[in-house]
């Protein structure tokens, strides 16, 4: 017979200590048991406990009878039941798949583990933490169903998160929020991406503002989000976006990625098809989306993080007038490595550094003399403006460098993202 896996103790060193543990005062099962919940796979702690007990009873210790109270857990499993209930009132209304519970122990319960290490070491021994947490699950799940409802538990992205202090008795819950993916196109200049406050009273409200607060009346991130606070009845919410194009420049193609986060929602399953009829209805001109669906927590930070390629087209004006082939050579010498030291304009809130970007393609034409329209491929984060400017010799090599003569983009268009979300 093979012996049981039980490291450098034998059966009956474990069984001797768990006698001990026993003897030492009133125990439930599932405290004896997670003294050795690494013995015996697919048993629970409670199944373990009471064996021992049985074996304990055989051995002339007495009926393998459950106390009524337990020093170690000190009634807290048994008034797992009770918390479930209370955590439920707590997300009463609340739409969720999953959940998870978190516990703050009481001093008497730390003081107890820490004993326990002390005068019963076991090899085996699983938190308290750990026993009471799979309680309040279990008996969390049992409420649910008693009102037809199932949850699941998620140990990384909850939907809601419950932590019961034992000490205080209070329980805590975290909604976390929703998330959408989706593509926005901007059809018009003059829309930032996200609320801008004004510079004057910083959302006060003044004068310059109108009263208002805002720099612009509006934003592409208030004309999405107020369709998916409404339908997911949240409490606030925040637009991000895979990077930004300037207020004045439109964002046109397939658009740019954001993810789209309402807080503490009340509903998650939402009619995503709806959401976009009533945006691109109510901001018809301006603002569109395209491709929502449901995304994950993760999903923010790729978003932000994306570094995607990017297609431009801008309208150039030139200080002097320019022959169409030093035009053309200047746009041919301008693919390759350009030298960027963040753009004056954006040095006042941007680490001031010198990056490193390329562009692919530059290609383009004079409408007259001292007039261009240009499409440049170059590497997310390339400043487009600068790069045609030289921005005072920040940019390099820059149009205006190349060419000899200044230029400035009038009109900027973003043509797509090439991105793989
Ligand atoms: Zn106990
Ligand atoms: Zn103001």
């Amino acid at each position: 017979m093979a012996s049981p896996p039980m490291g450098k103790l034998s059966p009956m060193e474990f069984l001797v200590s768990a006698f001990e543990l026993l003897a030492a005062g009133p125990i439930c099962d599932t405290c004896l048991g997670r003294r050795f919940a690494k013995l015996g796979k697919g048993l629970t702690n409670p199944e373990r406990g009471r064996a021992i007990r049985v074996i304990w009873a055989m051995y002339g210790g007495g009926e393998p009878i459950e106390p009524g109270r337990c020093w170690v857990c000190d009634g807290a499993l048994s008034r797992a039941e009770e918390h479930a209930r209370r955590a439920l009132e707590l997300v009463r209304g609340y739409e969720f798949e999953t959940f998870l519970f978190g516990v703050h122990l009481s001093p008497y319960h730390e003081a107890v583990e820490d004993f326990l290490k002390k005068r019963f070491p076991s090899p085996w021994a699983e938190p308290l933490q750990r026993d009471i947490n799979r309680a309040l699950g279990q008996a969390f799940e049992r409420a649910l169903s008693a009102e037809g409802r199932t949850a699941r538990v998620d140990f990384r992205h909850p939907h809601v998160r419950f932590t019961v202090d034992l000490w205080r008795g209070g329980i805590d819950v975290y909604i976390a929020p929703a998330y959408f993916y989706g593509r926005y196109r901007k059809l018009v200049r003059g829309i930032p991406q996200t609320h801008w406050p004004c510079r004057e009273c910083r959302g006060k409200g003044c004068p310059r503002c109108n009263y208002t607060g805002k720099m612009y009346p509006t934003s592409v991130e208030e004309l999405i989000l107020s369709a998916f606070l409404e339908a997911c009845e949240g409490e606030g919410g925040h637009l991000h976006g895979a990077g930004r194009e300037d207020v004045d420049a439109r964002m046109l193609g397939r658009g740019r990625p954001f993810v789209v986060e309402v807080e503490r929602p009340r509903r998650r399953t939402v009619d995503l098809a709806a959401i976009a009829a009533r945006i691109n209805r109510e901001a018809a001109g301006r603002v569109e989306v395209l491709d929502l669906r449901p995304a994950p927590p993760d999903l923010v930070r790729k978003v932000k993080d994306l570094k995607a390629k990017k297609r431009y087209r801008a309208r150039i004006s030139l200080a002097a007038p320019v022959e169409e082939g030093a035009f053309r050579e200047a746009l041919g010498e301008l693919v390759g490595e350009i030298h960027q030291r963040t753009p004056t304009r954006v040095r006042h809130r941007r680490a001031d550094l010198v990056r490193v970007r390329r562009v692919y393609e530059a290609s383009g034409e004079l409408v007259s003399p001292t007039e261009a329209e240009v499409e440049i491929l170059c590497d997310g984060g390339l400043y487009v403006k600068e790069l045609v400017s030289g921005d005072e010799g920040g940019t390099r090599p820059s149009l205006t460098e190349l060419l000899g003569v200044e230029a400035r983009v009038t009109e900027l268009d973003v043509l797509d993202v090439l991105d793989d979300l």
